[in-house]
């Protein structure tokens, strides 16, 4: 099998000033990915580059630099329509994450197009911010929210799933890779399921974009929400992508300027795709450092990237099953690069606490994923989550340093 080869990986990690870091005295070794990325220089370089040459307020201004931050900013909007393979850039709403992508589509879609005791279908093994959004606008509009199961192994039952499309389903709403287990999931199989219903399908890309080529028009998804700071890019930036027709058929999700065609104190209409969702000043820095760190994704290859870190998963994954009392939970066949595991007897806080002193971050705790550890049976875990800039060395070190602790519980 062809791989990217540990030089190009070396190159790779040159680019992130961060990872040549020390923490107690230990290298830097970086597994908390799936919280969010470290940046490369190219994307702290724009950041620097925007306010040095190009600050100002964007789209209302006739002077030269608006001007340019202007353009900054809607060929950032272009490149993600790219990235996405979307049909048009006005399909390409600028949010500030995933978690405000879906707040948007959940509050505008059930203000107009649900009726009390319709249903909202999402899955086990979602995060709090495709389970809350959804909870908010089901208590206000007398919705039901309804759960499709998953299996032991933490893979989607696609039959399971389809048997909960009722008459009243109005929205699914599924996460395309699991960011506590990895399961990748069958989203073009449920959308496919979802269509034959008339039924739109929200995919929460938060945990993909940066793995794997996404395609939403190849998938057919109706909305498809993710976040720049788990793709190497900036914080405080994101997107939503959404079907020209579902976002025509949505009301606007906050009010301000930006957003409006005119204004008056008896009626106020509203400004056409995306500028209907983008109430205020959008933050042009990040979507053209988001830019920047798409460019970079791309630059690399996003089949490499796949290739490589599912290469690195397997090593990862073959290691941590080597030590006895260690158990990895989720077993799909089809994984990303999230391994989430618990270490016997030992408290996923004292593993994590004790690895960060060897210079190891990790995550422990639910990953803000309550409903899916109690259904798992499990108070928490300590997950590693891998980037393109992880090596089978920092493996063998985690490995070493889980060792080691095992050795001090002993
Ligand atoms: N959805 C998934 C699957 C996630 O992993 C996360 C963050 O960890 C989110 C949504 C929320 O992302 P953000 O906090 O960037 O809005």
């Amino acid at each position: 099998m062809k791989t990217v080869q540990e030089p190009d990986i070396q190159k790779i990690r040159n680019d992130f000033p961060i990872l040549s870091q020390k923490v107690y005295g230990k290298p830097l070794i970086y597994f908390d990915n799936a919280a969010t990325t470290q940046k490369p220089q190219c994307v702290i370089d724009k950041i620097s580059e925007m306010y040095s040459t190009t600050n100002a307020n964007v789209h209302r201004g006739v002077h030269y630099l608006s001007q340019a931050a202007t353009d900054e900013h809607e060929a950032a909007r272009q490149t993600v329509r790219e990235y996405l393979n979307a049909t048009s850039s006005d399909e390409i709403v600028f949010t500030r994450g995933t978690t405000e992508s879906i707040n948007l589509v959940a509050t505008s879609f059930c203000r107009t197009l649900c009726r009390e005791g319709d249903e909202i279908l999402i899955t086990a093994m979602e995060h709090h911010s495709n389970i809350v959004p959804w909870q908010l606008q089901c208590e206000h509009y007398g919705l039901k929210l309804e759960v499709a199961p998953i299996s032991a192994g933490g893979e989607l039952i696609p039959e399971e799933l389809e048997k909960k499309i009722t008459p009243r389903t109005r929205l699914i709403a599924v996460t395309h890779i699991s960011n506590v287990l990895g399961t990748v999931n069958p989203v073009s199989r449920i959308i496919e399921a979802a269509h034959r219903h008339d039924i739109p399908v929200l995919i929460d890309a938060a945990q993909s974009i940066q793995h794997r080529p996404v395609d939403v028009r190849a998938i057919d998804c109706d909305f498809l929400a993710f976040s720049s700071h788990k793709a190497y890019g900036p914080t405080g930036v994101g997107v939503l992508y959404g079907k020209e027709k579902w976002l025509d058929a949505l009301p606007p999700y906050q009010g301000g300027g930006e957003m409006i065609a005119s204004v008056s104190f008896r009626k106020t209409t509203y400004n056409r795709l995306p500028y209907k969702f983008e109430a205020g000043t959008p933050d042009y820095v990040g979507t053209a450092a988001l830019a920047t760190a798409l460019r970079y994704i791309t630059t690399l290859g996003l089949e490499n990237i796949d290739r490589y870190e599912r290469e690195l998963y397997r090593y990862a994954t073959g290691k941590l099953l080597t030590l006895p009392g260690l158990r990895i939970l989720g077993n799909a066949a089809d994984k990303s690069s999230v391994i989430s595991f618990q270490a016997g007897n030992i408290h996923p806080y004292d593993m994590g606490t004790l690895l960060d002193r060897m210079g190891i971050a990790v995550r422990t705790g639910h990953h803000c994923a309550e409903p899916l550890m109690r259904e798992l049976g499990v108070e928490g875990t300590v997950r590693v989550s891998l980037a393109i800039y992880n090596t089978r060395e920092e493996v063998d070190q985690l490995i070493n340093g889980i060792q080691q602790i095992f050795g001090m519980f002993r």
